[in-house]
């Protein structure tokens, strides 16, 4: 089947995809002028160490980070992160909020780590939302502030009743740069460069409070066996002095940087938030609208700024609806694995264009009215 959809509906850049995400255009021509000087010295040399503080104050201003917070980073992405936590920052127990994969994977990683106890665990159907809730023989709080696998975002706020002892870890992968943030109510706000960030994977990223730097620093202590790779005693040691335990991705950090100069060169994360308000007022309010289509998140606040699902009536063919889009060049609308029934997930991170996130639900109407 060809379907040509007219040039003036289309966006003007198709790429939609949940992460990796879109890279803008320019900037791959910016690492080609700049990495030379960058790429192939050692990680341990000045030109290196510069990136990395541009990346840390780079955050630390998106962020605008509090006293005694630091900005640490390490290799292996939001996943690793997940054990890193298992080895160096719960006690005994952890609770986990979990509203979909990302979520689960977390609550895996913590179930299969014999040094911990069974964690406790509040949960709900993909589309829905849990908020962890206090309870006294817990030391970590653990939840997802973007849940990309089904398009809910959660509040970041400290349980009511929350002791000092406990900490709050926030899975931000997705939800960096992007939603709302009062980075008190976090002490481990973590995340990775490829989503909002508009850069690749591969390294984890972490904006820590007093007590979480005191926590790493007393388990580090305690005698318990922690693997180099998940050490964060080595890596915050090593983020003071704008390095990494191992060699990063040199290319990953520019991408990264250059998108939070653009970030704070733009009016900073209240701007972005404006931005992912206005992509995401757009989607929800056409598949409220259009016939064939309804958001797959049913509680509006609950419907994420930075990652929309939206279901398709069952009659739609949506694997030709994405093919038809992917040969005009709209691409990456695919749904998480097993998530929804007929569903197609659109990152509408701060590099998205509203304009063209108004330009896909057009295309989209157009293709659906021909097929
Ligand atoms: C993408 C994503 C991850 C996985 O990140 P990696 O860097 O690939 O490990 C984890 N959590 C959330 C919420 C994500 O969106």
């Amino acid at each position: 089947m060809t379907l040509q959809i007219p040039a003036d509906l289309l966006p003007a850049d198709g790429r939609f995809g949940s992460g990796p995400s879109k890279v803008p255009a320019g900037r791959l021509e910016a690492l080609a002028a700049t990495g030379v000087s960058l790429m192939g010295t050692s990680h341990r040399q000045q030109p290196v160490k510069d990136l990395v503080r541009r990346v840390q104050s780079g955050l630390a201003d998106l962020f605008s980070l509090p006293e005694g917070y630091e900005v640490v980073l390490g290799n292996g992405g939001s996943v690793a992160f997940f054990d890193l936590v298992t080895y160096a920052l719960v006690r005994e127990r952890s609770q986990h909020a979990v509203f979909g994969a990302f979520g689960k994977k977390f609550l895996s990683a913590a179930k299969a780590a014999p040094w911990l106890a069974d964690p406790s665990v509040i949960s709900a159907e993909p589309g829905g939302l849990a908020v962890p809730a206090q309870k006294d023989d817990v030391d970590v709080y653990a939840w997802t502030h973007n849940e990309t696998s089904t398009g809910v975002m959660a509040p970041v706020v400290r349980p009511a009743g929350a002791g000092a002892h406990q900490l709050t870890i926030v899975d931000a992968t997705s939800a960096a740069g992007g939603l709302p943030l009062e980075v008190t109510e976090s002490d481990v706000y973590y995340f990775a460069p490829q989503k909002s960030f508009a850069s690749d994977g591969g390294l984890w990223l972490a904006l820590l409070s007093p007590a979480a730097i005191a926590r790493a620093e007393e388990i580090a202590a305690s005698g318990r066996h922690i693997p180099s790779f998940f050490s964060l005693t080595e890596a915050i040691k090593q983020s003071r002095s704008a390095q990494t335990v191992n060699t990063p991705s040199v290319a990953t950090l520019f991408l990264m940087a250059e998108q939070l100069d653009w970030m704070n060169s733009s009016g900073g994360l209240d701007a972005m938030v404006d931005r992912t308000t206005a992509s995401s007022d757009v989607l929800y309010a056409w598949a409220e609208k259009a016939s064939y289509v309804r958001p797959f998140v049913e509680a509006p606040t609950h419907r994420s700024l930075v990652v929309g699902t939206v279901e398709l009536d069952a009659g739609i063919d949506k694997d030709l609806l994405r093919s038809v889009l992917a040969e005009n060049g709209v691409v990456d609308l695919d749904a998480y694995r097993g998530i929804g029934t007929n569903q197609l997930r659109v990152a509408m991170y701060p590099s998205v264009d509203s304009a063209d996130i108004e330009a896909l639900t057009a295309c989209i109407d157009w293709v659906v009215d021909r097929l």
